[in-house]
């Protein structure tokens, strides 16, 4: 880590958005709510190895939810739940909680996005071109996390274990 490129990171936050760090659209792993959580699904979980996937209905640009994968931890493949009945049933003692997602315009400023992150809700934003616009017709541009945010200060990538 280096002091100064540190500082010129925190400089250039001011001027940076959420579509400036985001992971686009196209390599945002998500999963569909009509999917069963099976060994198939479970795998590729596994192997795409997030902590967070945000769970669509319909188009990947209505996402809807945030399965946080921890909470699989106890979860036996062999039930086979389907993903829309943790959305419906939202029961604070559901063995598998989703959470609500956190919007984000492509034009929220990093600082903005931070302090949402430090409410402690979510630590991903799921990143649209327009919150004016009806859910319908908006275009999902991304995801952000708290992670992308501290790399763009530390001008470094964080290597994940
Ligand atoms: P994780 O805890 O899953 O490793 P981080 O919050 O540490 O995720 O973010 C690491 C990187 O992975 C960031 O660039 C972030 O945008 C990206 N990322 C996080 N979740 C997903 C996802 N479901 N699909 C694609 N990229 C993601």
């Amino acid at each position: 880590l280096d002091e100064m490129s540190m500082l010129r990171g925190t400089l250039d936050f001011a001027n940076k958005s959420a579509s400036d760090i985001m992971t686009k659209e196209k390599d945002v792993f998500m999963l569909s709510v009509d999917e069963v959580l099976d060994r198939k699904t479970m795998e590729e979980i596994m192997e795409a190895g997030y902590s967070r996937i945000p769970l669509y209905q319909n188009t990947r640009a209505n996402v809807v939810a945030l399965l946080l994968t921890k909470q699989l931890i106890m979860y036996d493949p062999d039930e086979e739940l389907e993903i829309v009945s943790l959305i419906r049933k939202k029961k604070k003692n559901a063995k598998i909680r989703v959470a609500p997602p956190l919007y984000a315009s492509q034009h929220t400023k990093l600082s903005d996005l931070l302090n949402e992150f430090q409410l402690g809700r979510s630590h991903m934003a799921i990143v649209y071109d327009d919150l004016n616009k009806k859910m319908e017709q908006r275009t999902l541009m991304g995801v952000v996390t708290l992670e992308d945010i501290i790399e763009e200060i530390l001008q470094e990538e964080i290597v994940d274990e």
